[in-house]
């Protein structure tokens, strides 16, 4: 499979990485005046064996970000806590309302991404992105939950939609960041080696399904943007046209799933 990050993504990614340090700065002061009530919150919780993970987390801010990004952005129906160095996950608990997200699982994605990046700078940052893909597709399960949302098929896959949707319609650079997140994917399935029964039968769609519709989201989301993506990815004049049509209809079918909760300024 050719690594999207071969195709010139990681070009754009830098030249456009710029642009994110603005939105996180604006965003900043923007969280200073957030409407009291129901909000995201996010815990660092202490661990010895990964102290240098909490402190590269906190530094990174990218969870933070995207917490700061879901207040300014929804009015939760009730509050969430990101559990930063939970024990389990990456996984959303409705007993609870935790996205808990284990310290353990960054090491991981850090360590897939260097089959890739050598430069460490580069490979916090392309975890970063996995990070806040993650943060996204797991609140897309806390919504279905909070919202008792109809989900008609794999709920797995309609989280992966929402985290595209959330990046490619609010992030600058929300393409290169879903981009990234997908890369992890397409690595995943690598390492997997054979498929067998488990992985048919699991919750998730195939990594390499995951990496493909994440393409394709992207491709739908500006398709004369994203034309030599479609092109080097292999995607056919009919999966092209799929890909726009799926992409419209998951904007705008999120946008009227979660119109209750929307801030009307955000
Ligand atoms: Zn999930």
């Amino acid at each position: 499979m050719q690594s999207i990050l071969s195709m010139g993504f990681r070009v754009s990614r830098l030249v456009i990485g710029f642009m994110w340090c603005i939105v996180v700065a604006a965003g900043a002061t923007v969280a200073n005046v957030a409407a009291a009530g129901n909000q995201i919150t996010i815990e660092y919780a202490e661990d010895p064996q990964f102290s240098r993970i909490k402190s590269l987390l906190i530094q990174d801010g990218v969870l933070d970000h995207g917490v700061r990004f879901i207040n300014d952005t929804f009015q939760l129906q009730r509050s969430i806590v990101v559990e930063a160095g939970a024990a389990d996950g990456p996984l959303y608990d409705p007993a609870v309302s935790a996205i808990q997200i284990p310290y353990a699982f960054y090491t991981e994605v850090t360590d897939r991404y260097r089959e890739l990046e050598s430069d460490e700078l580069e490979l916090s940052a392309l975890a970063g992105d996995a990070m806040l893909h993650t943060l996204f597709h797991e609140l897309g399960h806390a919504l279905v939950d909070q919202l008792e949302l109809p989900i008609v098929g794999r709920e797995e896959d309609a989280a992966d939609a929402l985290a595209n949707v959330l990046l490619l319609e609010y992030y600058d650079n929300g393409a290169g960041i879903a981009g990234n997140a997908a890369e992890l994917f397409a690595l995943e399935g690598e390492d997997r080696g054979e498929l067998v029964d488990e992985d048919f039968w699991g919750e998730h769609s195939l990594d390499e399904q995951r990496y493909f519709s994440t393409l394709c989201n992207i491709y739908g989301s500006n398709p004369d943007r994203f034309a030599e993506l479609a092109q080097q990815t292999g995607f056919s004049e009919e999966r092209r046209e799929i890909c726009v049509e799926t992409y419209q209809r998951l904007v705008d079918d999120w946008n009227l799933l979660l119109e209750p909760v929307f801030k009307t300024d955000g």
